[in-house]
């Protein structure tokens, strides 16, 4: 290969090589194709640019498993970060379950594991308890943390960015957890709310892969949600953007811990329609749904609906592509479903709910651990540089990418 040119051109190139970079880094295997269309970049220069990175092994190439794994005859292609570039462990410290997941810069999951803990279990507690699951599965995989470039953890309640919350007792969990998670692994720990890093994940791995504007909604225990807008977790001014539970649906209704009353999660929690069916368990709403039971097919079904009429609301404000359903509620499946995408369509502006898809979420119990990983491989300054190209890029082409 000829000498490197000198100069601007040398300086445009390491800004391409970069623009390449980040979009592997952020979004995981992308074809050539969906490359072009993340930089920008025309397909020719895209070209030289991946040979380049492909020389150097910053970049590896594999066959696509996909139905479109072939074109005109020719295989297509993926294209990752060399996995052993980096490490990135997300954690999510639910009030219910803890969650232990590492990634490499691939995007490939290389370990994971969780336990289950009482929402009484302190903070501390809590932390031990992951600290001491990163242990066992760092031994059980062989797993190096020398390697780590950052911590992403999930915690329960708002987190706001600039530090500023109201209630001292958050603010000491969030320190504690940031500053126990710094002292033991020295890289950097960014730390937000788990249900919106599981919307983080779904919009980037789940149900809306691919889609830029995904409005994410959780139902279990407690009814939260999560924006993903243009890419970019949305956090709104003190950390709580997309807090869809605590929409009140009726003003003379029950209260809420919140302090509101007749909010959407006083209707439509685990514990309130458990409460409403007259049974324990959801497995035993699951079961009457199976059997055809009236009753509890009527609680569901109006269930979905207040969702639907809540959503719809949303919707007309974020407007996005995709609605991602997720927690324990969404297996009761059709029953729950029908009516909530009935209401949106009944509810949400023509223009609205032409273009949205509704879908269940399909990612795991490790959702929000996952959404820790995407924000190190978003926001690592240590990532970014990876693999090391020549210091010396103007500021404002950094593209892109503060999750
Ligand atoms: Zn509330």
């Amino acid at each position: 290969m000829a000498k490197e040119t000198a100069g601007p051109l040398r300086l445009l190139r390491e800004t391409h090589e970069e623009r390449v970079l980040t979009a592997l880094r952020t979004q995981g295997a992308l074809t050539r194709a969906q490359l072009a269309e993340q930089t920008g970049l025309s397909r020719a220069t895209l070209s030289s640019i991946v040979q380049h990175l492909l020389a150097k092994h910053a970049v590896s190439e594999t066959a696509s498993g996909g139905e479109s794994g072939r074109c005109r005859g020719r295989p297509v292609t993926l294209l990752t970060l060399n996995a052993a570039g980096g490490l990135a462990l997300g954690m999510d410290l639910g009030h219910r379950s803890i969650h232990v997941t590492v990634a490499n810069v691939a995007h490939e999951v290389v370990a994971s594991e969780g336990t289950a803990c009482s929402g009484r279990t302190p903070w501390a507690k809590r932390l031990e308890l992951a600290l001491r699951l990163v242990d066992e599965l760092a031994g059980r995989h062989e797993i190096s943390l020398d390697a780590l470039a950052g911590v992403g953890v999930g915690v329960v309640g708002p987190v706001s960015d600039t530090g500023g919350h109201r209630q001292p007792s958050r603010a000491a969990r969030i320190a504690l957890v940031r500053d126990g998670l710094t002292e033991r692994f020295g890289v950097p720990v960014y730390v937000d709310n788990n249900t919106r890093l599981a919307a983080l994940a779904e919009a980037i791995w789940g149900a809306g892969a691919g889609l830029q504007d995904v409005l994410y909604l959780r139902l279990s225990h407690g009814v939260g949600g999560g924006l993903v807008l243009g890419g970019h977790l949305f956090s709104g001014a003190g950390g709580a953007a997309g807090e869809l539970g605590h929409i009140s649906v009726d003003r003379n209704g029950p209260r809420c811990a919140c302090g509101g009353r007749g909010c959407l999660e006083r209707y439509v929690s685990l514990a309130a329609v458990l409460e409403r069916c007259g049974v324990r368990g959801f497995d035993e709403v699951l079961r009457r749904l199976e059997a055809d039971d009236s009753a509890v097919r009527q609680v569901i079904e109006d269930a979905g609906t207040r969702i639907g009429e809540v959503l719809a609301a949303a919707c007309n404000t974020v407007n996005p592509e995709s609605v991602v359903i997720g927690g324990e509620l969404t297996a009761a499946g059709d029953h729950l479903l029908r009516p909530l995408r009935a209401a949106v369509r009944k509810y949400a502006h023509n223009q609205v709910r032409q273009r949205l898809h509704i879908a269940p979420a399909v990612l795991g119990h490790d959702d929000a651990a996952r959404g820790g990983i995407a924000l190190v491989l978003r926001r690592s300054a240590l990532l970014a540089g990876y693999p090391a190209t020549t210091p010396g890029l103007p500021d404002g082409d950094q593209l892109q990418d503060i999750g």
